[in-house]
């Protein structure tokens, strides 16, 4: 398989004058992204990929700016918790034992559902910056993640979808990764719903055709016949908003004890961002003033 260099892209598209909405990604690059910042195994990285690319077809449906919408999943695996979050279409995922690893399934597929596990739940977090956030829950059906965004999608959202996440990647390069959502919309005949269910065979080979197409081109491979219509197309980016004022935020929150202590004890603090890793230290001084202000509130 040739690694596709491209840009990642995300297609939105109708077919049949709006019967159906697609989404089309290509997520390579976010996928290398997560790959090397979490120095995951093959398995974890094609997890993570799944993850965050099922997140960004939520992401993308939000309305305002400030929105975002968070998945966790929690499926009871080696690969321990995992979450993602998208602000429109930037992203940003972190897991629990990004080192975790399982050998691959037949056919060379990586082991999602087996590292994630499926004795658990997928949680999804709709937060649009006033009033309480929207809390969607639905049961894993195996940790794949697509089946389990499909479920999500068509239980949780009342959206009969179909959801297909794929990643190859082998000794921490990811050759390619992306994902496809296909929604039946209200007014959706029965005729195009089964030209819809005859397509969804094409999902398998979804991995090897980014690898050899561009979104464009599958979409038009795809649904011919279905008059696809491209909406919109942008650049999903990784995204990490974490920043030193964040982590002082959370160090006050931690309350005058908890501060008291790691004054007392001398070496600082030092705090790492689960989603990027980056690292933000502060010293016994930087806690006293936080201390300080701790107080005042
Ligand atoms: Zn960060």
């Amino acid at each position: 398989m040739e690694y596709n260099t491209s840009p990642d892209q995300l297609l939105r598209l109708t077919l049949m004058d709006g019967q159906a909405s697609v989404f089309l990604l290509r997520t390579t690059r976010l996928s290398q992204r997560a790959a090397d910042i979490h120095q995951a195994s093959d398995t974890a990285i094609a997890a993570m990929s799944r993850l965050m690319t099922g997140t960004l077809m939520l992401g993308i449906m939000l309305k305002g700016d400030k929105d975002s919408v968070t998945v966790q999943v929690n499926g009871g695996g080696p690969a321990g918790r995992m979450a993602c979050v998208a602000r429109g279409a930037r992203v940003k995922v972190t897991m629990e034992h990004p080192q975790a690893d399982l050998p691959p399934l037949e056919g060379n597929r990586p082991d999602v559902g087996g590292l994630v596990g499926s004795k658990g739940l997928l949680t999804v977090i709709k937060d649009t910056g006033s009033g309480e956030p929207y809390i969607g829950q639905c049961a894993l059906v195996s940790g794949e993640l697509g089946e389990d965004f499909t479920q999500y999608f068509t239980v949780s959202e009342q959206m009969p979808s179909m959801v297909a996440l794929g990643c190859v990647c082998l000794n921490g390069q990811v050759l390619s990764a992306g994902g496809a959502l296909i929604t039946a919309l209200p007014g959706c005949t029965e005729e195009t719903l089964r030209a819809l269910e005859l397509r969804s065979m094409l999902f398998t080979g979804l991995s090897r055709e980014l690898c050899e197409r561009t979104l464009d081109e599958i979409a038009t491979g795809w649904f011919t016949g279905l008059s696809p219509v491209i909406l919109a197309q942008l650049e999903p980016l990784w995204r990490c908003d974490c920043s030193r004022e964040r982590m002082e935020r959370a160090l006050i929150s931690l309350g005058r004890g908890e501060l008291n202590d790691m004054i007392s004890d001398g070496r600082g603090a030092e705090l790492t961002c689960h989603f990027c890793r980056a690292e933000h230290a502060f010293t016994t001084d930087d806690l006293t003033a936080l201390l300080a202000m701790a107080s005042r509130d």
